[in-house]
């Protein structure tokens, strides 16, 4: 079905293929289906920075802009090594998907540098960022690609890119990123936002389960924005959380962790490696520890056909993008596992991104308290929906979210129709 293009990436096959399998379910129009598969424009940019040995090192970077139909594009900008064209493009599809689903009148794109963030300086990073900026200019700005976070960016970044973008403007322009410092226009609750929409999407989740969210085992994987936020909050409403891991590894009690002693812990050693009464565990064995709640919350591709069958959670909430493999998914929904699909249980993230974007427009900043019962009502509204569509047609809730998601898109393609 995918042929060869120059978007090949393991990810973008898995994209296309979910497209395509939902396509055929809603019956696409086989004309808007062709076009939903391609994104709208692609910039690949080279990225030279003088590194701190006084060397320059040339770095690839890219930004896609996947569907422009329903408003400007909007999407996270990572730095990893695993960065490429292809998993880019699929990134960009899926936050159209994601934006459609929960209402947000925005289209879908991802920017990425293929680089590893950890092993460079923050003057490296700065420069790297700054330069980066400048060459996707022309496709960035407050009504026209307005990026955010994603792995291995963070609020720093995105201050950079701001800074950048209005030095060249000769004003402040606040609207042209999200995630932003709250001191330069960035969003009360932003920081939380992700890790605070799976703890709205798990309070569905338990409650049409006919459960509740408190006593449930949780193990989050990826302690960082999304996980460990995340961790923090399911653990203040009673959840017990026995283990957590971050990059280098992760940590195991089976009585439940004290979060906020651990992230006192992971403020003064950088790490959750060595809190105290746990057991060392890898990232890879945490996936398969007794829990009723299993949140993949750093990478993609963490669940897979290796490993599916012995995933012990009831539930699996993806805070990060694309942790599970086609293959796995089946797996797990035939053992009758619930897995909230990425673009509905990490869609807090840009929900409040554009609550920010909506507030730097306006200069005019709501309370935090506004800002999370908002967020609460869009999650339980998307929830709630994506829930009734997958009972009444029979499928899993990744099924649903993307059936949801892409019938949106493909209708605003079909009214605006095609130009010229
Ligand atoms: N990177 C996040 C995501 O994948 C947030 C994107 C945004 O806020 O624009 O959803």
């Amino acid at each position: 079905m995918t042929e060869k293009t120059e978007f090949e990436s393991h990810l973008y096959r898995t994209a296309l293929a979910q497209l395509d399998r939902v396509a055929g379910k809603l019956q696409l129009e086989p004309d808007i289906h062709e076009r939903l598969r391609h994104p709208r424009r692609a910039l690949i940019v080279s990225i030279p920075v003088r590194m701190d040995d006084g060397k320059t090192q040339v770095f690839q970077g890219y930004r896609v802009h996947h569907s422009t139909v329903l408003g400007p594009t909007k999407g996270g900008l990572r730095y990893d090594l695993e960065v490429n064209l292809g998993e880019v493009t699929a990134l960009a599809m899926l936050m159209s998907w994601k934006c459609a689903l929960v209402g947000l009148p925005y289209g879908g794109a991802k920017g990425g540098v293929t680089c590893n963030p950890r092993a460079m300086s923050a003057r490296e990073r700065e420069h790297l960022t700054r330069r980066y900026t400048t060459e996707i200019m022309l496709l960035i700005g407050p009504d026209l690609d307005i990026p955010a976070p994603d792995l291995g960016t963070d609020e720093q970044t995105m201050a950079w890119m701001m800074d950048t973008y209005s030095m060249t403007q000769g004003k402040s322009v606040p609207g042209v990123v999200t995630g932003k410092p709250l001191i330069v226009g960035g969003s009360a609750g932003r920081r939380e936002a992700t890790g605070r929409g799976i703890v709205y999407a798990l309070y569905q989740a338990t409650r049409v389960l006919g459960q509740q969210l408190r006593d449930q085992k949780v193990v989050v994987q990826g302690f960082g924005n999304v996980g460990g936020v995340a961790a923090r909050l399911l653990w203040r409403e009673g959840c017990v959380v026995t283990g957590v891991s971050d990059v280098k590894g992760g940590i195991w009690n089976a009585k439940g962790l004290d979060i906020r002693q651990l992230e006192a812990h992971v403020a003064a050693t950088g790490g959750v490696g060595g809190f105290p009464d746990t057991e060392p565990i890898s990232n890879t064995q945490i996936l398969e520890q007794p829990c009723d709640i299993l949140i993949p919350a750093a990478i993609g591709s963490q669940l897979r056909e290796d490993n599916a069958d012995r995933i012990k959670a009831t539930i699996v909430a993806e805070g990060a993008n694309g942790p599970t493999t086609p293959e796995a998914d089946v797996i797990l929904r035939d053992r009758g596992v619930t897995v909230i699909p990425d673009i509905l249980a990490n869609a807090g993230g840009v929900i409040v991104s554009y609550f920010e974007w909506v507030q730097g427009l306006q200069y005019y900043f709501w309370r935090e308290s506004e800002i999370t019962s908002r967020l609460q009502e869009v999650m339980t509204r998307a929830f709630n929906r994506v829930w009734a569509l997958a009972t009444k047609e029979g499928v899993d809730l990744r099924t649903a979210a993307l059936m949801e998601g892409i019938r949106r898109v493909a209708e605003g393609y079909k009214v605006r129709g095609l130009y010229p």
